[in-house]
């Protein structure tokens, strides 16, 4: 006879070592143990500790305990993980394998004959596809970028402070690609290679734009102030570029930024993309 392990009011109490317990019950078990399973990874799950999403490179600690619907929800890439897709993730395993590691990680003696015969698992689990870090079907790759082209432009906000201060603009390219895949992870978009080329085409615009439109609001200005004798408004691209032929230090300095800022983003995302091409 299988022990019996859940009480009245529904939780589950440690089954006996080496004492046989059913699937269901073993399951409803491990489902309750997601606080002291991440105590025994070292996380503190009394504050927010760093995302469990492989994809989501979390430097400030987004996610958080549910200990009510014994979940880890990270709100930014909208991870929402029970033990058993943790288990998953860390291991590298399908969902049922998942669920049997489960079982050796907590010592259970699971009954053989009392595994669910089909594919579908009813221990309050979805499907078999609730495991994987990436569901497909909540992932869109155009909402993604237009997040990450978004996030690119607000990340260029620092660097033209920064130019605008005549400070060394460079690594604002850092804070541009981290806002780039941070939009693109918070639209949901789709990892994999795609992703990777959209990030990047993201990342150029959003270096290019902090770089180039300070100078060009500042030809704007002096157009509006009457400063350039005859100018309009539509004259402010061919302005642009007498600028440029007039001042070759203009030219090397504005390449050089251009050039260091893309350096300092593939710095701060190189790592992010390998995983997402890796995940897709
Ligand atoms: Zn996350």
């Amino acid at each position: 006879m299988p022990e019996e392990t859940k009480q009245k009011d529904g939780s589950y109490r440690q089954p006996k070592p080496g004492n046989k317990i059913a699937y269901p019950e073993a399951v409803g078990y491990v489902q309750n143990q997601l606080e002291r399973y991440l105590r025994s990874r070292a996380i503190d799950t009394s504050r927010h500790f760093t995302c469990i999403n492989p994809i989501h490179e979390d430097h400030v600690g987004s996610m958080s305990l549910d200990i009510a619907r014994q979940k880890a929800n990270c709100p930014v890439c909208n991870a929402d993980y029970g033990i058993i897709d943790i288990i998953a993730i860390e291991y590298g395993l399908g969902y049922e394998d998942a669920i049997e590691r489960s079982f050796q990680i907590f010592g259970l003696n699971v009954e053989v004959e009392t595994y669910p015969q089909t594919e579908t698992l009813e221990y309050g689990y979805d499907t078999v596809d609730s495991a994987s870090p990436i569901d497909a079907g909540h992932y869109n790759t155009a909402t993604g970028a237009i997040g990450a082209f978004v996030g690119a432009a607000v990340g260029s906000i620092p660097w033209m402070f920064a130019y605008n201060y005549g400070w060394y603009v460079g690594f604002f390219g850092y804070i541009i690609g981290y806002c780039a895949i941070r939009g693109y992870l918070m639209l949901k978009g789709k990892p994999g290679g795609r992703a990777v080329l959209i990030i990047i085409a993201a990342i150029v615009f959003g270096v290019a734009f902090g770089q180039l439109l300070p100078d060009f609001l500042m030809i704007i200005k002096m157009v509006g102030n009457g400063e350039i004798a005859g100018a309009r408004y539509s004259d402010i691209f061919t302005l642009y570029l007498y600028l440029v032929s007039q001042s070759p230090s203009y030219v090397s300095s504005t390449i050089g930024n251009l050039v260091l800022g893309l350096v300092f983003a593939g710095i701060g995302t190189y790592k992010m993309l390998g995983n997402m091409v890796r995940m897709g």
